[in-house]
């Protein structure tokens, strides 16, 4: 299958590693929106959100198990968000489930159009 965050996570892709156990990596964006940016993905290829079912479930319960560990590493001690874009009106460039975990300052409030 050609995808981008698959490659990454058998290290065929080269990734700033900030976090793996068994089912989770967590890598630096390369394209950072904010001074931290963390992306948290399943092992498993999960297409998006909109995919999450009652079988694929638990990557996404190690996800968010994950994503403590990842911001205390990170040094997020106040506060960040984390965002998962889904499909074409979200956005979502990369069809591989990924959550951004996003801080480091004060976020700006606005989400919307
Ligand atoms: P999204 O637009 O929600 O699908 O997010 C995809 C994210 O992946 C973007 O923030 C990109 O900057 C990031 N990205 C794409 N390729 C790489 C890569 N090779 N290493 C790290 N981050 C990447």
């Amino acid at each position: 299958m050609d995808c981008i965050f698959c490659a990454i996570i058998r290290g065929e892709i080269p990734s700033k590693k900030l976090y793996e156990d068994e089912a989770v990596y967590s890598f630096a964006d390369i394209n950072p929106q904010a001074p931290v940016h963390a992306l948290v993905v399943p092992k498993k290829h999960i297409p998006s959100a909109d995919a999450i079912n009652g079988e694929n479930a638990d990557e996404v319960k190690k996800i968010f198990c994950a994503i403590p560990k990842i911001a205390a590493s990170l040094g997020l001690k106040n506060g960040y968000r984390v965002i998962t874009n889904v499909g074409e009106d979200g956005c979502q460039s990369v069809k591989h489930i990924h959550f951004h975990v996003l801080g480091g300052a004060k976020l700006p409030e606005n989400m919307g159009v």
